[in-house]
């Protein structure tokens, strides 16, 4: 068995501890008898597995009693439109543009009422971050949308908007437990999990109590009420029972490193490896504004489209593997997520010094 340094952007690489953990309990669950993946999701074998699961989330991040956390499905993709038909009751809502998924997302609420474009770098193909700090606001906006941490640009959203009063809901795909984030200046948080958290197939809610409400959207399927699943503790239906388990591992083990400030920490000083070289060398370059970077998404090019092919195929060779950047961007992106070790970035930049010696 051989395992690679994987840089995919999603679905990503997971703690390999997880991973043993699971391999271990595959046949046999606890005594069980069975697999996870075998096991009614109304057993108490369950029930003892999403309940630890929230609580272990609830603990990392501080998430207070007023906020209900929901496991959900159908991906960001889905929140895209749950968004607006649960909050959109004025059908008016603020988006930032800060990428493709803040421009998928605006194009869903669309469906549904008016959308007001109220900062957007579109204009530099989403290099930078504007300005968030005196946006205008619509008075009757139900909600102002940001995607925080933007996965195929390499942009994070440090400074909050001023939202003006409106609720804050913010996709932290791309983002989700890589550092303490306060839950009590949004009114909605979601994140697919196949980034940093779990294998793809849950998407992971966190929600005020009082924007669960029953007047949605007329015509919003029951399953896209976040009212159902909030009322059902996130069990209405079958879950993805399997990837709950696996996320409640992931969060058992970031608990067990110290939490979410030492995976920040951790997280700064792989960043900072890559991104002292990038700024450092003579062929390789960071595409994005310096304040506005990633921790966890990290794109840059040689400026020379058969060299970055060479790159990337020779990389893989080397076992640093889903190097390939975007479609959207070109180049390459080194996805840094909680799970890739410090080793893996290591690796990378030697190979990244080599392969300029050898390329220039
Ligand atoms: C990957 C990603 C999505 C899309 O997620 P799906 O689960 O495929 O719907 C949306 N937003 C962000 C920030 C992402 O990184």
């Amino acid at each position: 068995m051989k395992r690679v340094f994987n840089f995919s952007a999603g679905p990503a690489v997971l703690p390999e501890e997880v991973l043993r953990e699971a391999a271990a309990e595959m046949l046999d669950y606890r005594g069980t008898g069975m697999s996870v993946m075998e096991m009614s999701h109304r057993s108490s074998a369950f029930q003892t597995i999403i309940d630890e699961a929230e609580q272990d989330i609830r603990d990392l991040l501080g998430i207070p009693a007023n906020y209900k956390v929901l496991f959900l499905q159908g991906g960001a993709h889905t929140q895209f439109a749950m968004v607006p038909m649960n909050l959109m009751r004025n059908r008016v809502a603020d988006y930032i543009l800060t990428g493709n998924w803040a421009k998928k997302a605006a194009d869903e609420a669309a469906i549904f009422g008016k959308v007001n474009i109220v900062a957007s770098s579109k204009e530099a193909t989403y290099t930078y971050i504007p300005d968030l700090s005196d946006l205008p606001i619509d008075e009757d906006a139900d909600y102002v949308y940001i995607c925080q941490n933007n996965t195929i640009y390499g942009t994070t959203i440090k400074q909050l908007p001023n939202t003006k009063g409106k609720d804050l809901v913010s996709d932290v795909s791309s983002m989700f437990l890589s550092e303490p984030m306060d839950v009590t200046k949004y009114g909605l948080v979601y994140g697919g999990v196949q980034k940093n958290v779990g294998p793809a197939g849950v998407v992971i809610a966190i929600i005020r109590e009082d924007l669960i409400r029953d007047d949605v959207l007329p015509g919003t399927p029951t399953m896209l009420k976040y009212k159902t699943h909030a009322d059902a503790k996130s069990l209405y239906n079958t879950p993805p029972c399997y990837n709950i388990y696996m996320c409640g591992k992931v969060f058992k083990w970031l608990k067990a490193i110290g939490g979410l400030e030492v995976m920040k920490e951790r997280n700064e000083k792989k960043a900072k490896l890559l991104y002292d070289f990038l700024d450092s060398s003579s062929l390789f370059k960071g595409t994005v504004r310096a304040c506005d970077r990633s921790l966890m998404n990290v794109p840059f090019v040689t400026g020379d489209k058969d060299l970055d092919a060479k790159f990337v195929s020779e990389a893989t060779a080397a076992g640093l593997v889903n190097l390939k950047g975007h479609r959207s961007v070109g180049g390459m992106r080194a996805s840094l997520y909680n799970a890739m070790p410090y080793e893996g970035v290591k690796a990378l930049v030697e190979f990244m010094e080599n392969f300029e010696k050898e390329n220039s």
